[in-house]
């Protein structure tokens, strides 16, 4: 009797792309696994090789994960932020990277405040070609660093700046965008966070481009796909 076995296999994390990931970035470089619409069961499998940093972009989803999973992750959040989902991931969030507006920063002050913590977070800059992308611009966030309100706020902390290029092939582009992103760093840095050691963050770079923004001065990549496989939004 033949048999003949057809077996399936559907790999859709990729662990050796991950391992690579880590061992090729410097030292001061830290990967944020983004595991947006990935089951707890992937995010566990990572946890138990070390990782300990995961990002998500929508906060119910993150709370559930938070909920179901070992308390010991470093929960980022990197989506845009409604101020009524603020309170959702108010008691654990690690980083907020997605802070685009001084109306979403004294809203996440207050819950922040309500919940007894000093909430970190970075300033969304938008610098790549599209309309949608949320952010700053500079002179926006100059203006709300300047406003003496933007001293209030004590329950939150702001350790650097997070920004997402354009999409497009054109590499040379992405390029500028980061060290668009760098340079708004250093001057923010040289001006309003003078001496505060705690401002040195910048969130730059993605599957296709984090490479780039390593070379840019990146020290957050918020890697998604090249390491969870693609993902599924119509499930
Ligand atoms: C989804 C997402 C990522 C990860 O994207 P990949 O291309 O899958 O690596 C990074 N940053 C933000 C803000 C995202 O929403």
């Amino acid at each position: 009797m033949v048999c003949v076995l057809f077996i399936f296999i559907i790999e859709d994390m990729n662990i050796q792309k991950y391992q690579k990931i880590k061992h090729e970035i410097p030292e001061n470089v830290r990967l944020i696994a983004v595991s947006k619409t990935k089951p707890e069961s992937d995010i566990l499998q990572l946890y138990e090789l070390g990782q300990r940093i995961f990002g998500e972009n929508k906060a119910q989803e993150l709370k559930q994960k938070h909920e179901n999973l070992p308390k010991d992750i470093a929960w980022h959040f990197i989506g845009h932020l409604q101020t009524n989902k603020i309170k959702y991931i108010i008691p654990f969030v690690h980083l907020i990277h997605s802070i685009d507006s001084f109306n979403l920063l004294k809203e996440v002050n207050k819950q922040a405040l309500k919940n007894n913590r000093q909430v970190s977070c970075l300033l969304q800059f938008h610098v790549a070609t599209e309309e949608t992308k949320y952010g700053f611009s500079f002179q926006e966030a100059v203006e709300m660093l300047q406003n003496p309100e933007f001293e209030n706020l004590k329950n939150v902390s702001i350790v650097g700046i997070m920004g997402m290029a354009s999409l497009t092939d054109d590499r040379s582009q992405i390029r500028r965008e980061f060290s668009t992103l760098y340079s708004f760093f250093e001057k923010l840095k040289a001006t309003y966070f003078k001496g505060k050691d705690s401002f040195k963050e910048i969130s730059m770079g993605m599957t296709d481009d984090y490479d780039i923004a390593i070379e840019e001065g990146a020290t957050l990549i918020r890697v998604g796909s090249a390491i969870f496989g693609e993902r599924n939004y119509n499930i």
